[in-house]
């Protein structure tokens, strides 16, 4: 339908809804927007597996899942439990994530094509939904449990290497820095590519604000980086470093599969946390709680007294350990609970 068409259209339904509710009047044209954006699609382009796609979108409204995911990205800075946040030292413990970090671009601004498509802020997108999903999932705040659960049980890493495969390979392969290195310079193929994508994701805006009275505005802007992230994996696993009409298909597939998965299935793998084995063990002050990782070559009888003038103690633990204990609200000193 021509922009000419349209215009005359929801010129043509305001007409015919005058009198009613202002909400229910935004509403119904936000669904008639999707529609016509959805019609333009399927008429426009002819893609394998498109019509999945496009079908997918319309059954958003009454699967509800789509409400609440909203819902949680508008509430998401209190869906953490105090202690479960992780600091970026944490954060970069994982393997997966520190590569991302190492080798993306991280321009404060977002300008496509004179920034790179895929930033380190795009990336993060991809988190900030798993982090939602495993939310909806648990119907509870997160704990720091769930929060190394996302961060280090290789769900992301999963997600990444095999998309709407994610649930269905039993060993998940390895990332190197070779696939973030070639995802920095992924690119769209052509114009009408991204006119797809474009089109997809206005049709998903209209769904949105559809689905959810007041959509936050940052919300199209979050998924359209998960969207552009996961389809150029999609190119990078295929070997490419151009976008094409397929890798866009492959990502929405890939998004609606992850909604409809069970996210929390997948547990915290102690060797991703790459915290184990490369610790000698800590000293902890039994006065101000703080602790200090022995490097190679120390020994415990090298420090007797905190910063603080505090006795400190020996502890042959591994700092994964000693740090679930601190979040957890063992107070040091207490020798019992640690043995
Ligand atoms: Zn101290």
């Amino acid at each position: 339908m021509s922009l000419w068409n349209r215009a005359k259209m929801i010129i043509k339904m305001r007409r015919k809804l005058q009198g009613k509710p202002s909400k229910e009047i935004s509403a119904f044209l936000d669904s008639a927007e999707m529609e016509s954006i959805l019609d333009e699609i399927v008429t426009e382009f002819n893609v394998e597996n498109l019509d999945d796609i496009i079908r997918e979108i319309r059954t958003l409204k009454d699967s509800g899942f789509y409400e609440r995911l909203i819902y949680a990205f508008k509430v998401w800075k209190k869906i953490f439990e105090p202690s479960a946040r992780l600091n970026n030292e944490e954060l970069l413990n994982s393997h997966f994530t520190r590569l991302a970090f190492e080798n993306l671009s991280h321009a404060p601004l977002y300008h496509p094509p004179r920034t790179d498509l895929i930033t380190f802020k795009v990336f993060g997108a991809f988190h900030r939904f798993l982090e939602m999903l495993y939310y909806l999932e648990v119907e509870r705040n997160l704990e720091y449990e769930d929060m190394l659960s996302i961060y280090f049980s290789g769900i992301d890493e999963r997600v990444t290497l095999t998309l709407d495969k994610f649930d269905e390979v039993s060993e998940t392969p390895k990332i190197n820095s070779k696939f973030f290195l070639n995802l920095k310079k992924v690119k769209w193929k052509d114009k009408n590519t991204k006119k797809l994508f474009d089109k997809l994701h206005e049709a998903m805006d209209f769904a949105g604000r559809f689905i959810f009275n007041s959509l936050p505005l940052q919300f199209p802007v979050a998924e359209g980086y998960l969207m552009i992230f996961l389809t150029g994996c999609s190119a990078v696993n295929d070997g490419r470093l151009e976008i094409n009409e397929n890798d866009i298909v492959r990502g929405y597939r890939s998004y609606f599969k992850l909604m409809k998965a069970d996210v929390t299935k997948y547990k915290v793998k102690k060797e991703l946390l790459n915290w184990e084995g490369k610790s000698k063990g800590h000293l902890i002050c039994k006065k101000c709680g703080g602790y200090y990782k022995l490097k190679a070559g120390e020994s415990p009888e090298d420090f007797e007294y905190c910063q603080c003038g505090g006795k400190l103690k020996y502890y042959d633990l591994d700092e994964f350990t000693i740090k679930k204990a601190i979040k957890e609200g063992w107070k040091v000193g207490r020798d019992k609970s640690m043995k």
